[in-house]
């Protein structure tokens, strides 16, 4: 699978982040071992798993592949996971590559031609695919058709090939990147939203038992409410909190456990971060607490801006730390009471403007 799930200058910058919903190197193989493999193990979700669920069973009756889905969200937020749970259900492959690995028109014919019927192929970060590749995409997905060229230089010539039906899975962190006339060729968009604690609970206590690390209730809850809404990072954090339980505690997971862990790695009860703090702290300290644009909160923060908008600012925004308006992003009462900041009323006003 791909390692990298945004472009490398932004992956690099995270990769000291325990919270940061972007896959690490080393999350790799517990992604193996943690990654639900059926549409009832994958917590959460409910709505889109039971629609999911219609399609499948619609499609299997009709004997027909499934039709082009489209999964949109944060990082780790379990698309990737879907992508393998549908070939599951369908009992069928699954072929995984990214955006930026597929460099061009040929490499994605040779993915094409090695599809079976039915068979599920995977594009992670499809808002990252040039221009050229995306266009050879569309009669592939719409007519199984492509064109190859065949011969060299004036004995070239374009030769159409069939291929056989297949499901294009897509993810997108961006769907505002996307072209429009792209994301009309998906027969199905779902939006995966961050979960709920309750959900998240479940996840934890679903990888302790995969682990083999006990671990109760109390604890399980105090993970997953410092895990910003994001399955990966409860995940990560969970590890985390095995070994602190392994070397200072008795070995099991409990709040108390939880609450060193979080502690040690900086993570506050509303998991944020080091690196979610010092965004605030900059609008607020050197921007008056905003509106400013997302570029130059990137630039003070010197990271990709890529990073800024994919990494730390939704769940920022989900939660209701940063606010965003025409004229860029504002710090809400709830960052200034957060860190312990008085906030004067008149700044409520800015924030609508
Ligand atoms: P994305 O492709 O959106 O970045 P992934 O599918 O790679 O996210 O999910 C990251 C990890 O989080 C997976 O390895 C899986 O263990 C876990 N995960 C994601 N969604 C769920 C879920 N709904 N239930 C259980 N585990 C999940």
């Amino acid at each position: 699978m791909a390692a990298k799930k945004l472009n490398p200058d932004a992956a690099a910058a995270e990769v000291d982040r325990v919270l940061a919903p972007l896959l690490h190197a080393d999350d790799e193989r517990f992604d193996r071992l943690f990654r639900p493999k059926t549409l009832d193990d994958f917590v959460g979700q409910e709505k889109h798993k039971h629609n999911l669920r219609v399609f499948v069973e619609a499609a299997k009756k009709r004997g027909e592949p499934l039709d082009h889905i489209l999964l949109c969200g944060p990082p780790g937020l379990g698309k990737t996971t879907l992508a393998y749970v549908l070939g599951a259900e369908m009992g069928v492959n699954v072929t995984v590559t990214s955006g930026p690995a597929v460099e061009h028109k040929g490499s994605l014919s040779s993915l094409f031609t090695r599809l079976q019927r039915g068979d599920v192929l995977f594009i992670d970060e499809i808002h990252r695919l040039s221009a050229v590749v995306e266009e050879s995409l569309y009669p592939a997905i719409e007519d199984f058709r492509i064109d190859v060229m065949m011969g060299d230089g004036a004995f070239a010539e374009s030769v159409p090939i069939d291929l056989k039906p297949f499901t294009l899975v897509a993810a997108t962190t961006r769907t505002g990147l996307l072209t429009k006339p792209l994301q009309e060729r998906f027969g199905v968009t779902l939006r995966l939203d961050f979960y709920p604690v309750e959900d998240l609970t479940r996840i934890v206590l679903r990888s302790a038992r995969l682990l083999g690390v006990p671990c109760d209730e109390a604890g399980a809850t105090a993970l997953a409410e410092r895990s910003r809404g994001t399955p990966r990072v409860a995940n990560r954090l969970l590890r985390r909190a095995r070994d602190f339980a392994e070397i200072e505690g008795s070995g099991g997971i409990d709040r108390a456990i939880v609450d060193i862990a979080c502690e040690r790695l900086e993570v506050d009860r509303a998991g944020l971060d080091e690196m979610d703090r010092r965004l605030l702290r900059t609008l607020i300290d050197h921007y008056d607490g905003g509106p400013v644009g997302v570029e130059t909160i990137a630039a003070a923060l010197a990271e990709p801006r890529d990073t800024v908008e994919d990494v730390y600012e939704p769940y920022l925004l989900q939660q209701g730390f940063l606010g965003r308006t025409p004229r860029g992003r504002v710090a809400t009462r709830r960052a200034y009471e957060h860190l312990g900041l008085p906030w004067a009323e008149s700044r409520g006003q800015k924030s609508l403007f």
